[in-house]
């Protein structure tokens, strides 16, 4: 299904999701359609093109900062990577705080004020939900390293040890081929017994490798693609609507 199609279908959903103001840097719940408007500033975003800049942001905090974390450390204790790991999906309140920062990176407000946006949305998501995402600091030293680790995800992870580059960049490809194959896992959930299970087990092996032959290099073009960082207008007018001397 192309993309224009799956938003048609969530449009029809009537889901109601929290968004962040790209103007105010507010979060508000809103009912998912075309346009996205905030109820305190009145800035419209087109949904397709909140959702493109999320996207980005949300792969750049999973596996430029999460995953490149995880992936160095075991570099580091082990000389080596030698086991995979699976993390959670990230929270979305982490790709709003990444959205913040990549503004600054990107686009060209400068670090200074993206941090200090950055501090202002890490404030609201914790009157909000009561706790910030883990993963996510918000003492000085934290928010540097993760500026950096962005910094190095716009760069396309050049300048990162290259094990550790095309581990992410594998793991990149291993999510996008795990979308094609949900359905064989819901087979192994079905089955009940030990024996069934083993053989579902044995179908999803072969299966998987059916399914790494015919998208491997679709999945790899398609990272290759989420790796281009988006243009820097798609940043223009960023938090603009922010009061910094008085916000709360
Ligand atoms: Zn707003």
């Amino acid at each position: 299904m192309s993309p224009k199609n799956l938003l048609a279908r969530l449009f029809k959903k009537q889901l109601v999701v929290n968004v962040l103001c790209f103007r105010c840097a507010n979060i508000f719940a809103h009912k998912l359609k075309h346009k996205l408007t905030c109820p305190h500033c009145s800035y419209s975003v087109d949904t397709e093109d909140y959702i493109r800049i999320y996207y980005y942001a949300k792969n750049a905090i999973y596996f430029g900062h999460i995953y490149k974390k995880a992936y160095q450390d075991q570099k580091k204790k082990q000389g080596k990577i030698t086991s995979k790991y699976h993390i959670p999906d990230v929270d979305q309140a982490a790709i709003w705080l990444g959205m913040a920062l990549l503004s600054g990176i990107i686009g060209n407000i400068g670090t200074d004020v993206a941090k200090k946006v950055f501090k202002i949305i890490a404030r609201r998501v914790k009157d909000k939900n009561g706790s910030l995402p883990e993963n996510i600091g918000t003492s000085e030293p934290e928010i540097n390293i993760l500026v950096e680790n962005l910094l190095l995800y716009v760069g396309q992870f050049n300048g990162v040890d290259k094990e550790v580059r095309e581990t992410i960049i594998e793991e990149m490809i291993v999510h996008k081929l795990n979308n094609k194959r949900k359905d064989n896992d819901k087979l192994y959930v079905k089955a009940r017994s030990e024996k069934e299970a083993l053989k579902v087990i044995n179908k999803i092996a072969i299966e998987t490798i059916k399914i790494h032959k015919k998208y491997g290099k679709e999945a790899e073009q398609e990272v290759n693609k989420d790796l281009v960082p988006p243009p820097k207008d798609t940043f223009s007018g960023f938090w603009d609507k922010i009061d910094f001397n008085n916000s709360e």
